[in-house]
């Protein structure tokens, strides 16, 4: 009888706990949906705001620059720096939380990752040679992707943004595409200053830097990478990443092919 007693009281006490603990997440939950919802609100209404500051400052120095300052063509300077970063960061908060609230679309239709590559090589050129580094593209002739075009092209530059900010003076940067039985690689290496291990596991984390004054002096704020990370994962893709301190990382993005009839391919 006792054994009898000590197992309804021990299966009440569990069905007693799992239904007080089921209650007292319902508050919890819905605290972390209105958090979600007043981020999402919030970035959304930063951006108007934001965008007019940014075209005020262009004009400013279109028409203003002969009569500035030299002193106040450095602070309209950093006051451009600053509005771009936080528009960057209000654009990054707003896709994270979209993600977060399951509103972001995801359009997927075969694309030319040539034409993709292409373009961004043209984009990063400028930036590239600014910092004495070496932007090289192998990709086969006509090589087609199957995903959401901008989210894949957004992917793309947050790597080789990086690519680039973390990398040294004389570096290199290569991007390779190849086709392997029912995926694509893209493979982009760097020669820049690397990851400590200690720190890999984590950078896919939202707001993790390894170094927060490099990261910050280039623009970043530690997004980029979490949202490359749920963009590959939106895809039933893989994020690998592998580093050496000093000598450089090589991010790869594996994307599934479906199987498609060769005119859809085409
Ligand atoms: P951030 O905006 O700081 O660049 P990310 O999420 O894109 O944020 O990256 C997170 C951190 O990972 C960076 O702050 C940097 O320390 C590290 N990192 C990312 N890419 C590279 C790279 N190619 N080489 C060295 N470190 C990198």
């Amino acid at each position: 009888i006792l054994i009898i007693l000590a197992a309804v009281f021990i299966v009440a006490s569990v069905l007693l706990g799992y239904l007080m603990a089921g209650r007292a997440m319902v508050p919890i939950s819905n605290a972390f949906n209105r958090l979600k919802e007043f981020t999402a609100d919030a970035s959304h209404e930063l951006r108007t705001p934001l965008s007019i500051m940014q075209s005020s400052l262009e004009v400013i120095e279109a028409e203003d620059r002969n009569k500035l300052s030299s002193f106040s063509l450095t602070v309209l300077e950093d006051l451009k720096d600053e509005v771009k970063r936080m528009s960057n960061l209000v654009n990054n908060l707003l896709f994270i939380a979209r993600s977060d609230n399951e509103q972001q679309q995801i359009n997927k239709t075969w694309f030319s990752l040539t034409d993709v590559l292409e373009k961004l090589r043209r984009n990063f050129q400028y930036e590239a040679e600014k910092n004495q580094i070496n932007l090289n593209v192998k990709s086969p002739k006509s090589i087609k992707a199957f995903g959401d075009k901008e989210k894949i092209t957004q992917l793309l530059y947050i790597i080789v943004e990086n690519a680039i900010k973390y990398n040294v003076p004389n570096g290199t940067i290569e991007i390779s595409v190849y086709k392997e039985n029912n995926q694509l690689r893209i493979n982009i290496s760097d020669t820049g200053i690397g990851i400590p291990s200690e720190h890999i596991n984590r950078i896919f984390d939202r707001f993790y830097r390894v170094d927060q004054s490099r990261s910050r002096e280039s623009g970043g704020n530690g997004l980029g990478l979490s949202i490359a990370k749920w963009i590959v994962q939106s895809h039933n893709g893989k994020l690998e990443v592998t580093s050496e301190e000093g000598k450089g990382s090589m991010f790869s993005v594996l994307l599934p092919l479906p199987k498609q009839n060769e005119k859809e391919q085409s």
